[in-house]
């Protein structure tokens, strides 16, 4: 992209997608990093990055919200007059996990909500944003990436919702490419295998144990800056001719052995 791109990254401001902010960081981006915690909280996280070279703003949104998506949109334009990409990363896993022949509806609610309603909706706004751009600026690039999982493809029958989820953002990242191909708005999908974040730091042990018994060709966990420099790469306009793709980034953990 000419300009630096501003890029919305939900769920910033931790995890993979503060490993996204900071790999978008050091390529002199403009973030608009949401999240649920208030800007006290998050202040530290915000000056690291600017220290790194990016402008970064942060709103508190809840992605199940449609106001506060329609609030994160606003800001974005507000203070940076434009949007380029959008990085649909907020995600939780179930609070237990439960089999799925006794998980509860209110889970899956909930799952629903944040993990693919939201992301839906927030790129339903998104790309009517950067459609309008696009028809007063024919130079302007937009671009969209979900953060899905392997999950969408390995059955994990203790958090059932958690993997529907996932496999309906398999399919929206179909949607949108498709939809958005006329515009030039390319839609990627990431789907990360085991990552250490706070999402896997309850199930540390488990799949240390995995890894050292061959759960991946890559011996080790999968970091957040593994993920954001894959999605700095679509960012950045490195993945051309290949919208509607997903990249799996799980050490080889998807690959069938025999
Ligand atoms: P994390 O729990 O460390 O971070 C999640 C971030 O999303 C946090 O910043 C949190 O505040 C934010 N968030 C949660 N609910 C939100 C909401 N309703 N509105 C706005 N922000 C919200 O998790 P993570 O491991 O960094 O996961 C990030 C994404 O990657 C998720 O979509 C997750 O499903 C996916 N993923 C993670 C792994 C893994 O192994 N960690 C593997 C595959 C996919």
């Amino acid at each position: 992209m000419g300009n630096a791109p501003v890029v919305i990254v939900t769920g910033g401001t931790r995890g993979i997608g503060l490993g996204i902010a900071e790999c978008l960081a050091k390529e002199g981006a403009k973030l608009v990093l949401c999240g649920r915690r208030s800007a006290e909280d998050v202040q530290p996280v915000v000056e690291k990055l600017e220290a790194m070279g990016a402008e970064v703003a942060y709103v508190i949104a809840d992605v199940s919200s449609a106001d506060d998506r329609k609030k994160l949109i606003d800001e974005t334009i507000e203070r940076f007059g434009r949007l380029n990409v959008l990085i649909n990363n907020a995600g939780v896993a179930p609070n237990v996990r439960a089999d799925v022949l006794d998980a509860s509806e209110e889970s899956f609610d909930r799952l629903m909500n944040i993990n693919l309603k939201g992301p839906y909706f927030l790129t339903q706004a998104a790309a009517n944003c950067m459609v309008e751009q696009k028809q007063k600026d024919p130079s302007f690039e937009g671009r969209i990436v979900n953060v899905g999982s392997i999950s969408a493809e390995v059955a994990s029958v203790n958090r059932g919702d958690y993997c529907l989820t996932k496999a309906g953002i398999g399919m929206a990242t179909k949607l949108w490419a498709v939809r958005l191909a006329e515009f030039d708005i390319d839609v990627f999908e990431i789907r990360p295998g085991v990552i250490a974040t706070d999402m896997t730091g309850g199930v540390k042990e488990k799949y240390d144990a995995m890894f050292e018994n061959g759960l991946t060709l890559q011996k080790r966990w999968g970091t957040p800056e593994d993920v954001g420099k894959v999605a700095a790469a679509m960012v950045r306009g490195d993945m051309p001719y290949a919208t509607g793709q997903v990249v799996t980034v799980d050490g080889g953990l998807m690959m069938h052995r025999l």
